[in-house]
């Protein structure tokens, strides 16, 4: 199972679960990869994504990042748009997050590892890392969620 980060022309970024690298050229040729978002069908892989980890310790969404279609990964087989109140809880879920984690931005492979390794107390953090750093994570047995970046939630955040 390969997870990809995609955006639409739009910019909207959303995760997309292929069998393979194979499997998403196919599926994107056929136009099957819609935008969640806006129903683009121009989506293109994308290289960073937000990244959240909980720390030790705390009881919240620390999804399992190995299962398949959990936590907070759209799938693009989902193609329905998402119901108003689904996008009002997830919006509060994800504004809960924001509000207990810290913004690491570009360090957050870096601060994640360290806090595995106990060098730096334990806390929630978030930030971006790469489909490289987040799957070197995930097999260095550190927990990580990946997190929607909808413009939705861009826009309360600030
Ligand atoms: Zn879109």
């Amino acid at each position: 199972m390969k997870v990809l980060d995609l955006a639409c022309v739009h910019g909207h970024v959303f995760e997309g679960w292929f069998g393979s690298e194979a499997d998403y050229a196919a599926q994107r040729e056929r136009g099957l990869l819609e935008c969640p978002v806006c129903g683009s069908l121009d989506v293109e892989k994308r290289l960073v994504a937000p990244r959240l980890n909980l720390g030790k310790g705390q009881p919240t969404a620390a999804a399992d990042p190995a299962a398949e279609g959990s936590g907070l990964a759209i799938s693009p087989s989902q193609r329905t748009a998402w119901p108003r109140e689904v996008q009002a809880a997830l919006l509060q879920a994800l504004q809960q997050v924001v509000a207990h984690t810290e913004d690491v931005g570009g360090r957050f492979a870096e601060e994640a590892r360290k806090m595995h390794h106990g060098e730096v107390p334990a806390r929630g953090i978030r930030g971006q890392a790469s489909v490289l750093e987040a799957a070197e994570l995930v097999e260095e047995g550190i927990d990580i969620v990946p997190l929607p970046d909808l413009p939705l939630l861009k826009k309360t955040l600030q």
